[in-house]
């Protein structure tokens, strides 16, 4: 049996998707810059797809940018806010996405940009009193804060954050990576400038994302040496990739209600069951204000149990993370983890479970099994 708890990670393609990108891999192969019917047939796709995108999302065509995933929109945005806009300070936080904090301190030392890190409450949420101490401070700002934290779930007040970056009149950069196609966003209403999403992470390809800019804001060009994407992202739009993440988006929004309350059905086993079988077992965020896509557990386990946990997991058929997979290779301590839990508790062994759809009560009870199996 094997069993996977890593879809913060990544998520399998929807099988409708793998049809469809497959048919326009074989059939609309035309450059959408080209002005022959080849080319305007992927041109009318990669706009209906857009247009899809923008609908699902509550935002308008125009507002999209395609880019090949979230690592490079949230670079994308942060130089550009800096190099571009003028932004003089980043207001950010320490447990955000690595795409994040260390295009932030490449910025510090290249463009001598400010960079303020806002507090943490206990639970790992945004300290929205210190925000408005930091913003206080009256100078170019960009606010950079992800909306659900990867590592531990945690869901930030956007409507709270954007308010109050409006009132300093600073930009506001949300990284939606981990809520894009679980439940309903409405970029329209949402207080934000910039926001990013990844197809991957909801049952779409990898290499294939996005970037929101609100109407009436503005970024630099990525890349130069075209007029794709309204000559902010010059190169060949990868048009297979763009219409399988509008059709994986599109199935993941119809299912989100359901899918949601199926999270959270298993999210509440999987701490019930873990609970009930590890003494001192503790929850890294707790589960108020947190997606029930994502549970992040610490084992009052020895610390020589934690570097070969994961391994150990893996041997026995359990995809899980010990945190974010850009760093899994690492054995450093969660740079998350290391905002939230004393030193002597960021040695044992903490685990990232996430859950889609496709999670069963059983793949849980096969996790509890295993590591009872490898428990001192
Ligand atoms: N931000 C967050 C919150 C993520 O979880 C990830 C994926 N680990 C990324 C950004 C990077 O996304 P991509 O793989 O599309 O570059």
């Amino acid at each position: 049996m094997s069993v996977y708890l890593d879809y913060a990670a990544t998520t399998p393609l929807y099988p409708e998707v793998v049809n469809k990108m497959t048919e326009v891999l074989q059939h609309t192969f035309g450059n959408p810059s080209s002005t022959h019917q080849a080319g305007r047939q992927a041109k009318t796709l990669l706009e209906q797809s857009r247009k899809t995108t923008a609908a699902l999302l509550g935002c308008q065509a125009r507002e999209l940018i395609f880019t090949s995933g979230a690592t490079e929109a949230n670079n994308w945005i942060l130089n550009s806010a800096v190099y571009r806009l003028g932004i003089k300070r980043i207001i950010t936080s320490k447990i955000e996405h690595p795409s994040v904090l260390e295009c932030v301190a490449i910025l510090a030392e290249c463009a001598n940009v400010q960079v303020d890190y806002v507090s943490l409450t206990n639970s790992g949420h945004i300290d929205l009193s210190h925000l408005e101490q930091l913003l206080s401070d009256q100078k170019e700002t960009l606010v950079s804060l992800m909306y659900v934290n990867n590592e531990i779930g945690t869901i930030a007040d956007l409507e709270a954050i954007g308010n109050i970056c409006q009132n300093f009149g600073a930009l506001f950069h949300s990284d939606m990576v981990q809520s894009i196609g679980k439940w309903e966003i409405d970029l329209a209403s949402l207080p934000v400038d910039f926001a990013v999403g990844s197809a991957h992470k909801f049952h779409g390809p990898k290499g294939v994302g996005f970037v929101f800019v609100k109407q009436g804001r503005s970024l630099g060009s990525l890349t130069v040496g075209g007029a794709q994407e309204k000559g902010y992202r010059a190169g060949t739009e990868s048009i297979h990739n763009i219409a399988g993440m509008a059709l994986a988006l599109q199935i993941a929004s119809a299912r989100a209600p359901e899918n949601t309350i199926h999270a959270a059905e298993i999210k509440n086993y999987a701490v019930s069951q873990l609970s009930g079988q590890f003494d001192g077992l503790w929850i890294n965020s707790g589960i108020g204000q947190t997606s029930p896509y994502i549970l992040n557990i610490g084992l009052n386990w020895p610390e020589s149990k934690t570097a070969m946990l994961a391994f150990q997991l893996d041997m026995k058929g359990i995809a899980i993370s010990r945190g974010s997979a850009c760093q899994s290779g690492s054995s450093a301590p969660s740079h998350v983890l290391a905002q939230m839990l004393t030193k002597e508790r960021q040695r044992q062994p903490n685990l990232r479970l996430s859950f889609s759809a496709f999670t069963q009560k059983s793949d849980i009870d096969f996790l509890v099994a295993a590591l009872l199996e490898l428990a001192p």
